[in-house]
């Protein structure tokens, strides 16, 4: 039996067309169910459904031999997590934003950077951010969330944010701007790297599968 991570929402949806593709359906809907493994239309394939941040950890420990998640999350799990037991093989080009610093719009960020100033980051990805400003030789006091960061500008209690944007709609609604550029983010295919030995022969053609899948994506843009 083969068993594969995917998160509710954006993830499983984006990843469902390259599944298709791969010749898979998932049996069921995540949205109306509440189970938390769903069958596929082959015998030995599984889905489970954990949450975003949860995937690299699955698949890391092998509750699930692979499964997608964004690099975003992939890289905060690496930072705690150490990078070994992955192996990372196709960019599915799902699920794709930027991982942006954006402060409030009359905060001169460029000048507060210039005159050395000590900033306060609100953000779910303390490990990303950490590593972000100490590149740039900024200070920073981070304070970590788990979501809604867009409001800790607002309230003062903090300078700026780190965050994913994608149309940037949400940060002008709360009128704040994207100030720096950290990233470009999008899914990968991750997979537990013991099991794509000893699982190599059921394992190996759907990674190809899915990379075939993809590529054929990039040809007729939907
Ligand atoms: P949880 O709610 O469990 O903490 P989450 O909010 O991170 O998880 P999603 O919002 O489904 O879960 O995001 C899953 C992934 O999709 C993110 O890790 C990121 O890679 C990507 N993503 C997040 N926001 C956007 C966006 N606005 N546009 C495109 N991709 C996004
Ligand atoms: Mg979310």
């Amino acid at each position: 039996m083969l068993t594969l991570a995917l998160s509710k929402g954006r993830i499983f949806d984006d990843t469902l067309p390259l599944l298709a593709r791969a010749g898979i359906t998932v049996q069921g809907d995540p949205e109306s169910t509440r189970k938390l493994i769903l069958p596929t239309n082959r015998g030995d394939l599984r889905v489970v459904l954990v949450r975003a941040s949860d995937v690299p950890t699955y698949v890391r420990h092998g509750g699930a031999d692979f499964g997608v998640a964004g690099l975003d999350v992939l890289l905060e799990a690496d930072a705690v997590q150490g990078g070994d037991g992955l192996y990372r093989p196709v960019d599915l080009r799902i699920a794709r934003c930027r991982l942006s610093v954006a402060t409030p719009q009359g905060f001169d960020y460029a000048n507060a950077v210039r005159q050395g100033a000590r900033l306060r980051v609100a953000t779910k990805y303390v490990h990303l951010a950490r590593e972000h400003f100490a590149a740039k030789g900024v200070h920073v006091d981070l304070v970590k969330l788990y979501g809604s960061m867009e409001l800790a500008p607002l309230t003062g209690m903090a300078d700026a944010i780190v965050d994913l944007v994608s149309s940037g709609g949400t940060l002008r609604a709360n009128g704040l701007v994207e100030v720096e550029h950290i990233m470009d983010i999008s899914s990968r295919l991750i997979v537990n790297q013991a099991a794509f030995k000893t699982k190599a022969a059921a394992l190996k053609p759907l990674v190809d599968g899915l990379r075939t899948a993809v590529a054929a994506v990039l040809e007729v843009p939907a």
